[in-house]
């Protein structure tokens, strides 16, 4: 049952029991109050009433009651399972988790030792995952400012002749503190934390300038830059980028932006306009990361886009799977005929590659040719 209805006098449950459910008063009063231990007399704690809770503290920190709750006046109470509270904790934002727990530890104190012993009481705490968060939260921001995001490149090449076309600018975090990083250990604390953004300008600031580093002819190599969907939540991404190729002297279709975390696109987002928006004003789109996750073929037609990157576990194991390459052709075919440019990524040995070009692919990327590399190791390589 999920309502309790209470008598003038009854024990609701007494300090020192296990905590197994909070309550939300819905009529009724409750007096919460610690018991006597046989020195001093029992302690009123509070006088609770309708809209309050009681009882959650247990709950939230998985200690015994430390008081007992009466009731007052006949009461109705709501019974709000432990379960319930729990389940919304563990799905929360881990700094918010801890704030939670942090307030809960603090009020105990509070009303264990009383108010003044507390303020006087040195308090320190282990740091828990959600306030490690935040100091990493900061690492970052800072990193960024001190330009230890840097990019990789990797080359994107013609399948046919391993011609280099253009390269892919891939962020690495060299931290002072924790080593290179690549983005799978900080991609994923900047897109929770918006840092994401700031991470995605610098990049393509750097890149750019890269980019122009390899001439400005139309048809010198070409930058693809990755920009999370969550820029296209925002207008300014527009006016930015063209202000960059201003700024390097670029021509527009020298640069390809990716758009990843594709899940971030609904049919209410503003994406369609702002990619169009893009592309008018002549970068290439390019949809990163098909056949994973969330890439529908709807994609392929509601969205302006002028390349289509196919993720590398489309193409794993496609030698003994002719279903895996009539999809991949199939595939290829669509894209033609929507005049749609295709970049295989992931592509790791020959074979795969022979693969590919029996298929009809042409523009390929992976470790077959050249893996991510640090600007001027990569620059070397390819020169070589
Ligand atoms: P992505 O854009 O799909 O990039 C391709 C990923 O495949 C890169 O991972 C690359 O290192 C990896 N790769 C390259 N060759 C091979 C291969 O032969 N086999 C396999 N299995 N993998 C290969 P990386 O550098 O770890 O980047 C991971 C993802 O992080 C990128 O996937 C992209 O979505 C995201 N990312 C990277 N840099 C940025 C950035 O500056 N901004 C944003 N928003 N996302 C970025
Ligand atoms: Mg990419
Ligand atoms: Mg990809």
């Amino acid at each position: 049952m999920l309502t309790r209805d209470i008598a003038a006098g009854e024990v609701i449950f007494r300090q020192g029991d296990a905590a197994d459910v909070a309550y939300l008063i819905e009529a009724g009063t409750i007096q919460i109050r610690h018991d006597s231990d046989g020195e001093c007399e029992a302690r009123r704690l509070a006088r609770l009433g309708p809209g309050e809770v009681f009882g959650e503290l247990g709950v939230i920190d998985g200690e015994p009651r430390s008081a007992s709750a009466i009731a007052e006046t006949p009461a109705r109470l709501v019974m709000v399972r432990a379960e319930k509270i729990q389940q919304s904790i563990a799905r929360s934002d881990p700094f918010f988790a801890e704030l939670m727990r942090k307030l809960v530890g603090r009020l105990r104190k509070t009303r264990a030792i009383g108010d003044s012993e507390m303020m006087a009481a040195l308090q320190s705490s282990d740091f828990g995952p959600g306030f490690e968060e935040v100091l990493r939260e900061r690492d970052m921001a800072e990193g960024i400012i001190r330009g230890e995001i840097e990019p990789f490149l990797q080359p994107i090449v013609d399948l046919r002749t391993g011609a280099i076309q253009g390269y892919e600018s891939l962020a690495r975090w060299r931290s002072e503190k924790f080593g290179l990083m690549t983005p799978c250990d900080f991609l994923p604390l900047a897109r929770r934390t918006g840092l994401i953004r700031r991470i995605d300008l610098t990049m393509a600031d750097r890149a750019l300038n890269i980019c122009a580093g390899f001439g400005r002819d139309e048809d010198a190599p070409f930058m693809a830059i990755n920009i999370s969907a969550w820029h296209l939540r925002d207008r300014t991404l527009v006016d930015t980028l063209k202000r960059m190729l201003v700024q390097h002297q670029l021509p527009p279709r020298r640069i390809c932006v990716e758009i990843t975390e594709t899940m971030l696109i609904d049919e209410t987002s503003d994406a369609d306009s702002m990619l169009a928006e893009l592309r008018d004003c002549g970068i290439r789109i390019a949809l990163d990361d098909f056949g994973t996750g969330f890439s529908p073929l709807a994609f392929l037609y509601r969205l302006p886009i002028d390349i289509l990157k196919i993720d590398g576990s489309m193409v794993e194991g496609i030698q003994s799977s002719p279903r895996q390459r009539g999809v991949l052709e199939g595939l290829r075919e669509l894209c033609a005929r929507l005049d749609i440019e295709v970049i295989v990524e992931g592509i790791e040995t020959e074979e795969t590659t022979g693969t590919l070009l029996e298929l009809g692919f042409t523009l390929g990327q992976g470790t077959r040719f050249a893996a991510p590399r640090a600007v001027d190791e990569a620059l070397r390589k390819a020169a070589s």
